[in-house]
Order: structure tokens, then C-alpha cells, then sequence
């Protein structure tokens, strides 16, 4: 069974041709400037480029694009769109009505159009792709994975801001936490790497990238997350600020005259490390600045890393201990510097860094001592097949 994972953005998509039987990724492709000028698909299989130039006015042409790219004669890697058994979607929300991935339906897409006003930029990308594949392949069946799902087990006492009650009866106003995917991944790997079932472990679970967010995980069941009614809460991240004094936003509206759009922009575009450092939202760059004596970007980073570690620190609170810690996505997997920083205020939780291992690169791997309390994990997220596997489970079971 092949599975096509989609992931459609705005003006962007990325998609994965996964065989099911091995869990190869038969070829991945990622098509940029859609609907504006510039439009490029670039596939790769095997490390090898296929790349299209071509006007592309919107996703449907683009979608169309890639299939025609995997049923190339010479670039693709089916001879046939009909190989194509089923489509997982990326959806950022699903609000509270999944906790779980979903067969696609009238009801489904209704259900999604529901959630626009909860993810207004996020969602709107999410359906046209849905309904553009539904175009193009009408009798492929279709799964939609929610970056939400996964925290729908959070407690109620974990999810409520403590606004007047009506605001999350009436307009829905309460944490739905994102990144659910990558961490439900990482943490089941992580269980596997421990042998041990989920059931009987406590992880946190750890996704910096230049999003970033925390998942306390108990039992295999989400808890707490960092992020909130947004992914701009919790920690802070390339250029969104994270938790601050909410009474910051309407000081600062009076005080510089900005209006809703410009708060928000600063808040999200114009913030974090980015409106910290003054250098850069890539890590790499704010790192490379760190040493060359740069102040601000060396507050910048240990700005980040302290809420890192005290949010950990209140995660190990949430579950009343903590067996495992996994970092994973851009940041996680590759800095050890960062990671080190991290774990280096967490020795009263008897976490013990192993330099070596800490200093690798690549594979999922353990970087704690033999005799660390916690385990700390380094975990590669892979969000496609996670979409992929639950894709072929739903339409194999016909749910
Ligand atoms: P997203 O999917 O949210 O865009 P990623 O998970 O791809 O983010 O992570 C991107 C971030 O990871 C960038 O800020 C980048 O600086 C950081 N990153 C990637 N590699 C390294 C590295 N070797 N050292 C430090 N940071 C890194």
C-alpha cells in the first residue's frame, strides 16, 4: 500500500510517496510559490532533483503537478496515480471535535470549515488541498491528521485560561496545544527505545524548532502542552514571543499607537529570539553570533533555554515525576550545545548528560548516562509518517 502525505500551506506544499509495507519514503517532493510568480515543484528520489517550473495559479494545478511528477517516465517512481491507495492530510485544527485522525467526509469538511475561525491562517491552505485531491483523485480515500488531536486528553483544569467560563463555551476560547503529531511520535519511539510500554511511562517530550512547543505526556496521553488557543504561547521560538505579561499588548498598543494587525505581526513575526537577539529567528546564526562576543544574542539563546528548563521543570510537576525527556525538530536534534545548556540546571531531577553521545548527530539515540534518573533521548521527529501510518490504519479498519 502506497500512502500520498500532503501538507498544505498557503503558498506552499509538501508531500511524501510512503510505502506502507517497508515505511520507505518512495520519493518527496516540495512545491513553493503557489498562485504567485515563481512557481517551483522540486522532487527528490534518492537524493536526485526533479525539479518543475511552471505557472502554477493554485493548489489544484499544483497538486496536479505532483502526481504527474511521481508518474513520470524517468523522474517518478509509480507508473500509475491508481498505485496511490490513500491521501493523508496535515490539518492544523481540529478544535475539540477530534481527538483522533478521521476518514474525510461532508461531515468532516464542514466540521474543518467550523474551525477556520480557531486557525484562520492555518486551516483555510488545509481544505483547498483537501478539495483539490478530492478533485483529482475522487475515489482515493482521505484521512485528516490534526496537529490538535493528540492534546485532547489534556485535563480540564490544563486547558481552561482562567477567563470568564462563557468565553470557552461561546467562542472556544481555551489551550488546544499543536505539534500533536510530532509528539505522539517521539514519545511512542521513545517508549520503544526504553522497551517499555507508554502506558507505564511519564515523558516530556521536547519540539524546538522555530516553532517549539513542550508536550507532558502520562501514560502515552497528553496532559499539558506549551502552546495554547495559538501556537504563539508557551515557550519562545524564532520570531513569536511565547508567554508574556498579557497586559503588554494593549500598553504597548497605546504607547506605540499600533493598531490589531501591527500587534500581532510584532508579536508573532517581529519577537522571540529574532526580536531578542536582533540577528536572526535561525538559531545557527544567533549561535554563530554568541561566540563571536555577541551580548544580546547570547541572552537571546539563554532566554530561550530558561524557559525550556522551567517549563520542563513544571512538566515534572504536572506528572508527579518524570522517567524520559526527548528533544527532537530542527533545534532539539542538532544542537547539543542548547541541549546541554538545557539539562545542566536539571540535576535535581538526576539528569546526567553524556558529552560524547550528546555531541553526535543523525540517529535517534540516548545522551544520558547510564546511571541518569531521566533518560534523555535525542528523537528525529517524523510528522509524514506518523500521518502516513495512521492514514493506512484508518482506511484499512473503514472507519
Ligand atoms: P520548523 O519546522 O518549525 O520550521 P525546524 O524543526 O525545521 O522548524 O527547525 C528549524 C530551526 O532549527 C531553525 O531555527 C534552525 O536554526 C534550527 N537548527 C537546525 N539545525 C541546527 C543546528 N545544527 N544547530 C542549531 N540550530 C539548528
Amino acid at each position: 500500500m502506497k500512502v500520498l502525505v500532503i501538507n498544505c500551506g498557503s503558498s506552499s506544499l509538501k508531500y511524501q510517496l510512503i510505502n506502507m509495507e517497508d515505511e520507505k519514503v518512495l520519493a518527496k517532493g516540495l512545491v513553493e510559490r503557489i498562485g504567485i510568480e515563481g512557481s517551483i515543484l522540486t522532487q527528490k528520489v534518492n537524493g536526485e532533483k526533479y525539479i518543475i517550473e511552471q505557472p502554477m495559479k493554485d493548489h489544484k494545478v499544483a497538486i496536479k503537478l505532483v502526481l504527474d511528477a511521481l508518474v513520470d517516465k524517468e523522474h517518478g517512481v509509480i507508473s500509475n496515480m491508481s498505485e496511490i491507495s490513500a491521501v493523508g492530510h496535515r490539518v492544523v485544527h481540529g478544535g475539540e471535535k477530534y481527538a483522533e485522525s478521521v476518514l474525510i467526509n461532508e461531515d468532516v469538511m464542514k466540521a474543518l470549515e467550523e474551525c477556520v475561525k480557531l486557525a484562520p491562517l492555518h486551516n483555510p491552505p488545509n481544505i483547498i488541498g483537501i478539495n483539490a485531491c478530492k478533485e483529482l483523485m475522487p475515489n482515493t480515500p482521505m484521512v485528516g491528521v490534526f496537529d490538535t488531536a493528540f492534546h485532547q486528553t489534556l485535563p480540564d483544569y490544563a486547558f481552561t485560561y482562567a477567563l470568564p467560563y462563557e468565553l470557552y463555551t461561546n467562542n472556544g476560547v481555551r489551550k488546544y496545544g499543536f505539534h500533536g503529531t510530532s509528539h505522539r511520535f517521539v514519545s511512542a519511539e521513545a517508549a520503544k527505545m526504553m522497551g517499555k510500554d507508554a502506558k507505564d511511562l511519564k515523558i516530556i517530550t521536547c519540539h524546538l524548532g522555530n516553532g517549539a512547543s513542550l508536550c507532558a505526556v502520562d501514560g502515552g496521553k497528553a496532559v499539558d502542552t506549551t502552546m495554547g488557543f495559538t501556537p504563539l504561547a508557551g515557550l519562545v521560538m524564532g520570531t513569536r514571543c511565547g508567554d508574556v505579561d498579557p497586559s503588554i499588548l494593549p500598553f504597548l498598543m497605546k504607547e506605540l499607537n499600533l493598531n490589531v494587525d501591527e500587534i500581532n505581526d510584532l508579536i508573532n513575526k517581529k519577537s522571540g529570539v529574532f526580536g531578542v537577539s536582533g540577528v536572526s529567528s535561525d538559531f545557527r546564526d544567533i549561535e554563530n553570533a554568541a561566540k563571536e562576543g555577541n551580548k544580546r544574542a547570547e541572552l537571546a539563546l539563554n532566554v530561550f533555554n530558561y524557559r525550556v528548563r522551567t517549563s520542563i521543570g513544571s512538566y515534572a510537576a504536572a506528572l508527579n515525576g518524570v522517567d524520559a525527556i526527548v528533544f527532537t525538530a530542527g533545534l532539539g536534534e542538532n544542537s547539543g550545545v542548547n541541549r546541554e545548556n538545557i539539562c545542566n540546571g536539571l540535576t535535581y531531577l538526576g539528569i546526567k548528560i553524556d558529552a560524547e553521545k550528546n555531541a553526535q548527530r543523525g540517529e535517534a539515540m540516548e545522551i544520558s548516562t547510564p546511571d541518569s534518573k531521566v533518560k534523555v533521548f535525542v528523537i528525529p521527529t517524523d510528522e509524514e509518517l506518523m500521518i502516513a501510518r495512521d492514514t493506512k490504519n484508518i482506511v484499512a479498519s473503514g472507519k
